[in-house]
């Protein structure tokens, strides 16, 4: 019991506790050792108290031991706290893919001088149709199903960013070079190719002499930019009510390179955006002279550069906040 009593481990931090009940406590093994004297043979018993009374007396001044060297370890345990260190990292999350390209696109077209104009998302009629040459029973107004608002039907949820442009024309100042990021709204039956709400980016230059040319290099430009150097674009005529002429621009298909596969439906060519010299009218609709300004404008689905940036399948994912999907892209661009 001696050697048990020395070698006692002190780590635990209630050893002294431990201690106590095993030894030296009420039912401890050192007093029910004691209790055995009155067994001991009269000639023996001074002896055995002798060795008895040693055992108690190392027992006791163990468990003072173990006491101190227990508040020792608490103290300095609270010593070492360095209240200069950090705090705990918090995980840090990722921007949306939505986020990642829009934000490519805007870096892209502020090195060719465009600057970001943003406008409301609930806008009037005359924003968002009229004053783009869609007066009211345009034919082309069906083209764009649009959720109004009940209480007051001049006002609607925007279906394309151009209403910003508009808004910045009617400021007057030019000549005018912005691009116009934003969400927009249209009244569509949700599938993996269309959703309710989507993002756009639109961009508009107007100054003196601005040519269909300036449009080409300008677009040319941004899509070597986005997808690399060996991407050819091609036009083909479109019609727009607020554009003329009008366009429909293709790149070269990323994932076969132009020889065809299931992306491109065997063309070898993806449409991207349309774009076009801005009407006339359209001009004159936001009190600019388009006998002396010319311009052009583009727009193009958020959405649909992503997927094909990354391989995506179905435009519903981006809306869905499913964290599988959003933690593949953790660049904090
Ligand atoms: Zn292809």
């Amino acid at each position: 019991m001696r050697e048990e009593i020395k070698n006692f481990s002190e780590n635990d931090q209630n050893a002294a506790e431990i201690f106590r009940i095993k030894f030296i406590g009420s039912n401890g093994s050192v007093k029910s050792l004691m209790s055995e004297i009155k067994n001991v043979a009269p000639e023996n018993k001074r002896e055995m108290g002798k060795v008895l009374n040693d055992l108690k007396l190392l027992a006791e001044s163990k468990h003072e031991e173990i006491k101190k060297s227990n508040g020792d370890q608490q103290l300095s345990a609270a010593k070492s706290i360095d209240l200069t260190l950090p705090g705990d990292a918090l995980p840090m999350g990722g921007r949306h893919p939505i986020s990642i390209v829009r934000n490519k696109i805007v870096s892209i077209f502020q090195r060719l001088g465009f600057a970001v104009a943003e406008g409301p998302e609930i806008e009037d009629d005359w924003h968002n149709f009229t004053a783009l040459n869609l007066p009211e029973n345009h034919p082309a107004r069906d083209m764009q199903d649009t959720f109004y608002i009940n209480e007051n039907p001049v006002w609607l949820l925007r279906t394309h960013t151009s209403s910003v442009q508009v808004r910045e024309m009617e400021k007057g100042v030019l000549p005018i070079r912005i691009i116009c990021p934003g969400r927009v709204y249209r009244n569509e039956t949700i599938s993996a190719r269309a959703h309710c709400f989507f993002n756009q980016v639109e961009g508009l230059y107007i100054a003196e002499n601005v040519s269909f040319a300036d449009l080409k290099q300008t677009l040319y430009f941004f899509v070597q930019e986005m997808f690399g150097k060996e991407i050819k674009i091609r036009f083909r005529p479109s019609y727009f009510p607020f554009t003329e002429p009008s366009a429909e621009m293709d790149i070269s298909c990323l994932i076969c390179g132009g020889k065809g596969c299931n992306v491109c439906k065997h063309t070898g060519w993806v449409e991207i955006l349309g774009c076009g010299m801005v009407h006339p009218k359209v001009l004159e609709n936001c009190g600019i002279d388009p006998k002396k300004y010319a311009g052009f404008a583009f727009g193009m689905g958020i959405e649909r550069i992503t997927m094909l940036k990354y391989q995506i399948k179905d435009l519903r994912i981006f809306s869905e906040n499913d964290v599988r999907f959003l933690k593949q892209f953790t660049s904090a661009v």
